[in-house]
């Protein structure tokens, strides 16, 4: 096994090594390397103390020292080097008690989480694999290193990695490692909102975001996101789907780039369904004002899991709007990318595509068709540099006071309703024309 090492990372470890210490690339960059990805970055595990790492470094910074990590910064690049350690007891499943230094590799090897996560490489020495990390790549497997249900007691996130980490790479959970997710899933709830997001995040982006259902499958989702579980249970008899709720959402995360953004909202995008759901005299389902709803609820999950108040915004916008249908006309067209808002309407488009190719195939054709024409018109509207919003109409507030309107509320109201009529008839954008208009619309009231 030779892996390429980064010449920076490469120095790193020569320098390390020349002083007199030992010096390895460790856990996710000799994984990648491996599987042929591109690493996100070179960790490195060393015998020496932390000290001793800043003592041979000209530029380096105290990222985590207290946990052994030191950042060495080698031009713009930083290269996390940490000393090989133990780490204590965990006392409330979240940071180990106290990290203890040693002087072995495999001490510190045995700490980590799964056994492709726990292999470290020398360019001389080769690569060291004590658990079967290798074995396991070529099985597709995720396995914990030591006993499952010690390592997820002592940190209940590994829970979540194991399912994160499968779906990145579509590996499966190891049946043991498996079986203990589920006995063990009630120990998320110790571990920070913001640590469950970061996992999430990664998981939705993933080759695989439906493997979700793993984690909904093993309890986890029950944690941090109980609402999905309704989703799950919530069935749909309408002849628009053949899935449940839930299922519905895992098939529409994988028909939908992999985006942020794009991804939580197909997360959350029907989260409301089971909440509004009425079964009519026929046993026929309705979801009336489930966009409305799932705003709401979505804007609670979101805050409830830390994320930025920006992706809360748009997520949150994308939802309430996610079923609108307008008819193919640019005139409509218009009006929706006023209403959702110029910046998010093409996400919309995509949310839009992703939903229907999750349904059932009732009226595929139909559904597709319009909303080809609604990309289409959008287009259109793009050439055409059509004004859909108050930042291109042609006349500002200014510009009527100007012209002897009075300010205040009023003002407000002239504008939204100009651009009502330019929405309608957008050869009406020019100055002149949104003037003499508002000059006859303040005569008639
Ligand atoms: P990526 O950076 O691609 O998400 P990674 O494997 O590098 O994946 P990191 O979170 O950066 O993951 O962690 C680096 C390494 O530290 C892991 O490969 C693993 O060996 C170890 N590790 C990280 N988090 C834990 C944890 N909660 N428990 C045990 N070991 C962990
Ligand atoms: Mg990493």
């Amino acid at each position: 096994m030779k892996i390429e090492i980064p010449q920076k990372a490469a120095q790193i470890l020569q320098t390390l090594n020349e002083a007199g210490y030992e010096a390895y690339v460790v856990g996710g960059c000799v994984r990648d390397s491996i599987l042929n990805r591109e690493p996100g970055d070179w960790d490195i595990t060393t015998s020496a103390l932390p000290e001793q790492v800043k003592a041979l470094f000209r530029r380096t910074v105290d990222t985590g020292i207290q946990h052994g990590t030191v950042t060495v910064m080698i031009e713009k690049e930083g290269f996390e080097v940490t000393t090989y350690r133990v780490d204590g007891e965990y006392h409330d499943g979240r940071h180990p008690e106290k990290v203890t230094f040693t002087r072995s590799l495999e001490e510190d090897l045995k700490r980590r989480d799964f056994t492709i996560n726990a292999m470290a490489y020398h360019p001389e020495h080769g690569l060291v694999d004590l658990f079967g990390g290798m074995e396991d790549i070529d099985k597709k497997i995720i396995r914990c290193v030591g006993n499952p249900v010690e390592r997820f007691t002592e940190d209940a996130l590994r829970m979540l990695r194991a399912v994160r980490f499968s779906a990145q790479l579509g590996f499966e959970v190891e049946e043991n490692t498996k079986a203990a997710l589920s006995r063990m899933s009630g120990n998320l709830e110790h571990v920070s909102a913001e640590r469950i997001q970061t996992e999430l995040v990664k998981l939705l982006v993933s080759t695989h975001p439906d493997y979700l259902r793993t984690a909904w499958e093993t309890g986890l989702t029950r944690k941090f996101l109980p609402e999905f579980d309704a989703c799950m249970e919530t069935e749909q008899n309408t002849p628009h789907h053949c899935y449940s709720v839930g299922e519905h959402i895992l098939k529409s995360l994988t028909e939908i780039e992999a985006d942020r953004l794009l991804r939580t909202t197909m997360l959350l995008h029907d989260i409301a369904k089971p909440v509004v759901k009425k079964t009519d005299e026929n046993g026929r389902d309705h979801f009336k004002t489930h966009g409305s709803a799932g705003e709401k609820l979505a804007g609670k999950i979101l805050r409830r899991l830390k994320f930025d108040n920006a992706t809360i915004r748009s997520t949150c916008r994308l939802i309430r709007y996610h079923d609108l249908r307008p008819a193919p006309t640019p005139e409509d067209v218009r009006r929706c990318v006023n209403l959702i808002g110029e910046d998010l309407f093409p996400l919309y488009l995509k949310i839009q595509k992703a939903d229907l190719l999750a349904q059932s195939t009732y009226k595929r054709e139909e559904k597709l068709s319009r909303l080809n024409g609604v990309i289409k018109a959008y287009q259109e509207i793009l050439e055409r540099g059509e004004c859909t919003s108050l930042k291109t109409l042609a006349v500002t507030g200014n510009d009527l006071i100007r012209a002897g309107h009075p300010a205040g509320p009023a003002l407000g109201e002239l504008l939204s309703r100009l651009l009502d009529a330019v929405l309608k008839d957008p050869s009406l954008n020019t100055k002149e024309k949104l003037l003499f208009l508002a000059a006859e619309r303040s005569e008639t009231e």
